[in-house]
């Protein structure tokens, strides 16, 4: 069985050659670990092979993670990826760096009152949906303006960027369509005035797709890690 470095030089591997493809500095694309399903010793394991940017979907089980990996914490990045209820926004503003997910302007108001004063405002990013996704979860492209503007203004958060979780497609031309949509997104926000930085899409599937769109974070789980028996589909609410 291949080690999860020989996994993640595989995905670096990957990156390189559709960063090339783009004509993209390799270094303008960061990879998210997504570790979800997986325990602290497989994060662990990662961290060991120098991944340091790790990705969660359920609250509950990251806490408990972070909680046998906090001798390591300050060489890690947590980032929320998956769908966030008003209940846990405590939790998650108290114990993450990032949350991708945010699709609400409530949440992001809960967020920012209550992530704490001693932190480094929390790293967030709007939740699109670009692709009419069947979760539903992620705001309307014509909704992300306005939340935008409100969100950017909250003290405790900065607002980096556009995250989205496109429907499946198998060829890389449809697999282009909804990164492309996200990227145009992101730039008529620029243009607006709003100084973003990130657009977070690409995982397994389709990471050269959102590479070669502009994505500058990709989310891979099953590429470093391997299958997921249960739950972690993307598309599931968590
Ligand atoms: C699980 C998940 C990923 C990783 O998906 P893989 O196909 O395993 O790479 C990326 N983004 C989100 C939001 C996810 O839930």
């Amino acid at each position: 069985m291949a080690t999860i470095a020989s996994k993640i030089q595989e995905v670096s591997g990957r990156i390189a050659r559709a960063c090339d493809a783009a004509g993209r500095p390799v270094a303008s694309v960061t990879l998210l670990a997504v570790s979800k399903t997986f325990g602290a010793d497989t994060v662990r394991e990662a961290l060991a092979a120098g991944q340091t940017r790790f990705g969660e979907n359920y609250v509950q089980e990251a806490l408990d993670k972070m909680a046998a990996l906090a001798d390591v914490r300050a060489r890690l990045e947590w980032h929320l990826i998956g769908p966030l209820q008003s209940n846990k926004t405590r939790a998650v503003a108290e114990a993450f760096d990032w949350v991708h997910s945010v699709d609400r302007l409530k949440i992001a108001q809960r967020l920012s009152e209550q992530r704490p004063d001693a932190l480094p405002p929390l790293q967030v990013c709007l939740q699109v949906n670009v692709s009419g996704e069947a979760s539903k979860s992620g705001l309307a492209p014509d909704e992300v303006e306005e939340v935008a503007r409100a969100v950017a203004t909250l003290p405790r958060l900065r607002l980096r960027g556009l995250m989205a979780i496109p429907e499946p497609a198998g060829d890389l031309s449809a697999q282009r369509r909804p990164h492309r949509a996200l990227h145009e997104l992101l730039e008529r926000l620029q243009a607006g005035g709003l100084a973003l930085d990130t657009l977070s899409m690409g995982m397994t599937a389709d990471l050269e797709a959102a590479v070669l769109e502009g994505a500058t974070l990709v989310r891979v789980g099953t590429a470093i890690f391997g299958g997921r028996s249960t739950g972690g589909n993307p598309r599931a609410a968590g």
